[in-house]
Parts: structure tokens; sequence; C-alpha cells
């Protein structure tokens, strides 16, 4: 492998030797990291070579290679701190592939027309069947956040949708309410369409297939996700609008209704089990025990997202998010190369994000060094959207109190803050929320979730899609950017003096 840079940073290091004190200069003040730099990285994740870096794929392989070699070519060590596993920890999946199904459904005996490219289904086995009277169960849990039902051999309908209870805390995501329907012993549970996700996006995912921790698979027999109108059709037969049906299951006193609908479900799909990775590589720390900072990024992508037929099959996801793996390497060989750090300095790829945060889920069950020692995770995703001079925002502002040194830094740094909490909409939508739902402080911070326009342009438009690869148009004046932030984050919060977290308790 060639690293352009590397030849770049002599010829510049060899002009400087020039003048005086150069090594003393490298070493206290290298160069910020630059757009080409961050685009020398991208180019290759990117490249079709690496087919879209599909966990369990060819492109898996290569892109493990590619991080691990170059990370340890900047001076880093394994950091899976395991030496039956160096560099990759296994994440076990199972995916399953839907490919075929069908949905018949007869309200006394007429045929209820449900347009069947409105259903979308997958099977736990390689084909399963369920039959009967679907029971709307609303949210599915109560304001207490237990199940609101006995859906034993049920076929079940449930809303996708966050629930709003009057004074209720935190409830269960839309993923956890299916899991509890699956584990209670649902037939089939079938949830709403989330509002936000257009349908042929939907589809796509679907027929990509469904990943799940091999840890984690627990799911009912058949699982599906139907459209508004179909959701409208079936909640039609007991005279409910889907407004009046969200607001009723917002009530406290609310049971779970059965639609008059004779319900026939059937599903064929391929069930694979295979092992993915979570690349991990560290800088030891020269006080060890004092703590670790993890910085972390998803590897994967979609993969060969098309069909055979289409002209460009392999979303290369050059946005996301081969640029925060770029933005990883680079902080890393900034960092690599510089002057010792108190803490343990890891970097990580994540696998499997783009199929529900799987690998950093993994990573929370089974960290390589203990939660409680973790003082900070510093997550980068989608950064190649702001163009340079962009202000800072934070995903995960005011839920962790390290907002003050986050704006600190950034404004040294000749940046803006973006203050507001806007980019708290995207919290679980990222790896950090793995770590920061079992109390580790986790945050995502750079120029991208400040502008929200730009970020939505992306977001409606190559997101996802084959065209999410790397042009000259690709803005990383931004990426470079949030490269030097977070190196000087790093440095930060590896300073055992500078940054004294909380103590339990506290
Ligand atoms: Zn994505």
């Amino acid at each position: 492998m060639t690293h352009p840079f590397r030849a770049r940073a002599f010829t510049t290091l060899a002009v400087a030797a020039s003048t005086l004190c150069f090594a003393a200069q490298a070493q206290d003040k290298p160069a910020p990291i630059s757009v080409d730099e961050v685009r020398s990285h991208i180019a290759i994740l990117a490249s079709d070579a690496f087919e879209g870096r599909g966990p369990g794929t060819a492109g898996e392989t290569r892109t493990l290679d590619y991080l691990a070699k170059t990370w340890a070519s900047y001076g880093l060590i394994s950091g899976t701190n395991d030496a039956a596993h160096p560099w990759f920890q296994p994440v076990p999946l199972v995916e399953r592939k839907p490919y075929a199904q069908a949905v018949h459904a007869t309200v006394r005996g007429k045929l209820l027309k449900l347009a069947e490219d409105g259903v979308l289904l997958s099977g736990r086995n390689p084909t399963d069947r369920a039959t009967g009277e679907p029971l709307f169960v609303g949210y599915g849990v109560g304001a207490d956040g237990k199940l609101n039902a006995d859906v034993q051999g049920r076929i079940v309908l449930m809303l996708s949708a966050e629930p709003k209870f009057e004074g209720a805390a935190k409830l269960p995501t839309s993923r956890e309410r299916q899991k509890m329907l699956a584990e209670a012993g649902a037939a089939a549970v079938l949830v709403t369409a989330p509002e936000a996700a257009p349908w042929g996006a939907l589809r796509n995912q679907l027929a990509n297939g469904s990943m799940r921790l091999a840890s984690d698979d627990i799911g009912a027999p058949i699982t599906g996700v139907l459209r508004a109108d179909v959701t409208e059709a079936m909640l039609r037969t007991v005279r409910l609008s889907p407004a009046d049906a969200m607001a009723k299951a917002g009530q406290s006193g609310f049971a779970a209704m059965p639609l008059p609908v004779a319900l026939d479900l059937a599903t064929s799909t391929s069930v694979r089990s295979f092992e993915s990775h979570n690349v991990i590589g560290k800088i030891p720390g020269a006080k060890p025990g004092s703590g670790a900072v993890v910085l972390l990024g998803h590897w994967d992508h979609l993969g060969i997202c098309r069909s055979e037929e289409a002209e460009d099959r392999i979303c290369n996801g050059a946005v996301d998010n081969a640029s925060g793996m770029a933005v990883l390497l680079t902080v890393a060989e900034r960092l690599g190369r510089g002057a010792p750090m108190d803490r343990d300095v890891y970097f990580m790829g994540t696998t499997a994000e783009e199929r529900g945060l799987l690998g950093a889920y993994h990573f929370a069950d089974k960290p390589v060094v203990p939660l409680e020692q973790i003082v900070v995770a510093l997550n980068v995703d989608t950064v190649a959207i702001a163009p340079a001079g962009a202000p800072v925002a934070l995903v995960g502002r005011g839920e962790n109190g390290l907002d003050e040194i986050v704006d600190k830094i950034a404004r040294d740094m000749g940046r803006a803050v973006d203050a507001d909490t806007e980019a708290n909409a995207f919290i679980r939508r990222q790896d950090g929320w793995a770590l920061g739902a079992k109390g580790v402080k986790s945050i995502m911070a750079g120029g991208s979730f400040s502008d929200m326009k730009l970020l939505q342009a992306f977001l409606t438009t190559v997101y996802h899609q084959p065209d999410d690869e790397l042009t000259d148009a690709t803005e990383l004046g931004g990426a470079a950017d949030d490269a030097n932030l977070h190196v000087n984050l790093a440095r930060h919060f590896a300073d055992e003096a500078k940054y004294k977290p909380a103590t339990t308790g506290d």
C-alpha cells in the first residue's frame, strides 16, 4: 500500500530542515491535517474495489486490512487486548434476506385490498407462516414501559413512533418494543412504517437483508413493516383513523384491539450466520490505569446494494462513513507520532452500524476495557458535509457535562460553536448511542451537524444510494477541520491533569 501523504510530508520536512529547529517544530506543532490527506483515504475506502464495505463480504476483508495496516504503520498496536484476536474483535451476526412473501387478508369473507407491495415481511426461518386476526397493540407498552397485552401466538400490529404518555419516564424504543413482543411469543410483529423513512428506501433496506447480533437473535417468526395506506386499511376495520389510533394508544387506559381481519402471512427467507469484526488499535498511554479515550467510527456501508441489472450496483459510502474513517486515520497518524499521552487512546472501526449499530452494541457488551475506564467516546460519522470554517455542533449536547470543554477547544482553534441542541435529533442514530446508553460519556462533535440545510440536502439525495461517491465536488474542508478538532479533543481528554472525569457516585 502506498501513502501519498507520507511522501509529501517527507518533502515538507526536508524543506523545513533547512530552517531552524525543524525537529522540535515537527514534534510540537505538526502541520494541520489537510483536505488532501483526508481525501487520499476516502479515495481508497470508497473505491469500487472495496465493494461498498458490506459486513461479511470481500469488501470487509479489504477494509479491515487497510485500516489495521495503516494504523500499524502510524505506530498503533492492537487494541483488542485479546492475544487470540489481534486487531479484529469478532462480532457474530445473523443475516436474513427475504426472497418471497404472500399476504392474504379477508374481512367477513371479503377480500381486503392490501397492496402487497405495501407490506414488507421477513421470516425467522427459511419458511414461516402466521394466520389469524391481528391485534392492534398501539405502542405495545403502557406508561409503565411494560407490555400492554397478551400476545402469545398472535399477529401483532404496533405503532413504530415513539410512545408519548403524560408524565411517563423514558420508554423503550421501537426496536426494543418489537423484541419484547417477540419474547412474549407473538407469531408475527407488524409495525407501521416510520414516518420519516420513504417507502422506497425501506424496501431497498429490507431487500438488502436484516442483521442482528447472534447474541441478540430474538425475533418473532415473522416481522414486517406496513406502508401507511396498508396500516390505514387495517385500522379502518374498527373505524379508526391513524391519528385516532395514535391518540388512543397514548391514553393510559388503552386496551389492545383485535382487528376483524383474517390475515394469512407467509415468508421465504435465506438465513446466514457469520462473523464480522470491529477493528481496534490503540496508542498506549504513558500512565497505565489512568483511563482510556475511545475514538470510533463505522467502517461498514451497504455493500453491493442494487440488483444485477443496475448500472451502478455499489453503495460506496464515501461520506457515510469512509469520511469518518479517513478522519480517524489522519488523527491516529498525528497522535501516533506526537508527544506521548497519559491515557490509552483507542481507535475503533465498528461493523454493521448500518444494520442497527450492531458492532457498537457488541463492543458495549464486550468492551476491550471496562466501560467505566472509558473517560469519553468520540464518534465520527458522516463528516464530509460542511465546508471549512463551519461551526462545531455537538450530538449529545447537554447530556454529559462535556459541552464547555468541547466548546472551549473549538473556540481556541478559531471555530465558532453551534450551541443549540438541534444535532441531538441524531443521538440515537449513531454508534455513540450504544455506549452512551451504558453510561459512557459519548459525543459526536463536528461541523456536519451544525448546518441542517446542508445535512438534509445530503440525506435526501445521495445518502444510502450508489451516488454517495467521492467526486471533485465532495466537500472535505469541514472534514479536515473536524480531524484537527479531534486531535485536540483526544489530547485533552487523554491528559490526566487537564481532564479529570467525575468519580463514580457523583
Ligand atoms: Zn448510513
